[in-house]
């Protein structure tokens, strides 16, 4: 009893949970304190969901897919009231289909967590498959100088089926949403929670449209699996790098054309060159492209037309290298941006946000060609 009195006196001008978490220090062996989870420490998690496959159920008698009720998650999933975090479900007034999601739908996810950043410790996003790795290299570019973990999960198989990836997805999602050490989120950026794997967002791509584990990110490692413990590799997280306060930087230009050539493919489908300022090349391998007069001029006349053309490569693995071959010596040639190994998604979404985006300052180029946030490696 005495030892309680002096451990309350000496702890007396601590705020609340520092006072508890001291108390409870003390009576939990030191070698376990890892493992420890103060439980009237939760931490709060916005669960915001967007629609997808994650939502539905199966009518029985129908046998049709239906939205469900996300009001009900709690009864569905009794198991979300064990986990040591609160959590607060606000779903979009009519579930979409990820292929309705695009820029709107980004700034307004983005915005709500900017309107409630300082309410949680973090965030969840449930989406629908098909475009979560857009909108999750779109919230990266979004959400400047994040100190707080966003997690985007969705499933394969509806919550309501008896085979679903859904509820594991969603649950450990949380884990890694309420993930804190000394007073600090764990993850401080956009990710991906899929099929056992935290995933860096901005480098992902849904790589199948069969397997639970649908996702990949080929050029960066994963940076947690979730297996009999919850594992997270901290020399892989991204930190900002400066200690600037967050905000959200909303801007989308949706002045932007994503091309994909192909051996055999000739311009004589355009009748004019098309007047976009951003032009996203996919091209060969390390960087190459047929070498005809053809495909120079086209090129050129993109160029002198002030189109900016991201260069990035078809395989999924690996990237750009201007000069490697003689074949990609035209993009030096004509001041194009070598993507590095950025994915598809992400060269998108950045190319949307750097364009016009008067909170830049540089050319659009020199801000193309920065790593952001992680989304490619640096030269
Ligand atoms: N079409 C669905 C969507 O992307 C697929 C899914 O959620 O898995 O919304």
């Amino acid at each position: 009893m005495e030892i309680l009195f002096f451990a309350l006196e000496k702890v007396g001008q601590k705020k609340d949970w520092e006072r508890r978490a001291e108390m409870c220090a003390q009576i939990i062996d030191k070698n376990s304190i890892e493992n420890c989870t103060f439980g009237f420490m939760k931490r709060k998690v916005l669960l915001i969901y967007t629609g997808g496959t994650i939502g539905m159920e199966k009518d029985y008698e129908t046998g049709s897919l239906q939205a469900f009720d996300f009001g009900n998650i709690f009864k569905k999933l009794p198991e979300m009231k064990l986990i040591e975090c609160e959590v607060s479900v606000h779903p979009f007034k009519k579930p979409l289909d990820s292929s309705d999601m695009g820029p709107e739908e980004w700034k307004i996810i983005a915005n709500y967590i900017g309107k409630n950043y300082d309410k949680y410790d973090g965030f969840l996003i449930l989406h629908g498959t098909d475009t979560m790795s857009y909108t999750a290299s779109a919230l990266s570019f979004m959400l400047k100088n994040l100190k707080k973990p966003v997690i985007l999960t969705g499933s394969q198989l509806p919550i309501g089926d008896l085979r679903t990836d859904a509820k594991e997805n969603l649950l450990t999602s949380l884990y890694y949403a309420s993930l804190y050490e000394n007073e600090e989120a764990v993850l401080q950026e956009v990710a991906v929670y899929f099929e056992y794997k935290l995933l860096r967002g901005n480098r992902t791509l849904k790589y199948s449209a069969e397997f639970f584990d649908a996702y990949q990110t080929p050029n960066y490692p994963v940076l947690g699996q979730s297996g009999v413990h919850l594992k997270v590799k901290k020399e892989l997280l991204w930190r900002s790098k400066n200690d600037a306060e967050f905000f959200v930087d909303d801007h989308v230009s949706q002045d932007v054309l994503f091309w994909r050539i192909f051996p055999g493919m000739h311009f004589n489908h355009f009748t004019e060159i098309p007047k976009v300022k951003v032009l996203v090349l996919q091209v060969f391998g390390s960087g190459t492209i047929f070498n005809t007069e053809k495909t120079q001029r086209i090129l050129q006349q993109l160029r002198n037309q002030g189109t900016e053309i991201v260069v990035i490569s078809q395989c999924v693995s690996g990237g750009i290298s201007f000069g490697k071959y003689s074949n990609s010596n035209i993009f030096s040639k004509i001041g194009a941006i070598s993507g590095n190994d950025i994915t598809a998604e992400s060269a998108i979404t950045k190319a949307m946000h750097l364009l016009d985006n008067p909170k830049y300052s540089g050319t659009f180029s020199e801000n193309f060609a920065k790593n952001i946030c992680g989304e490619m490696s640096e030269n």
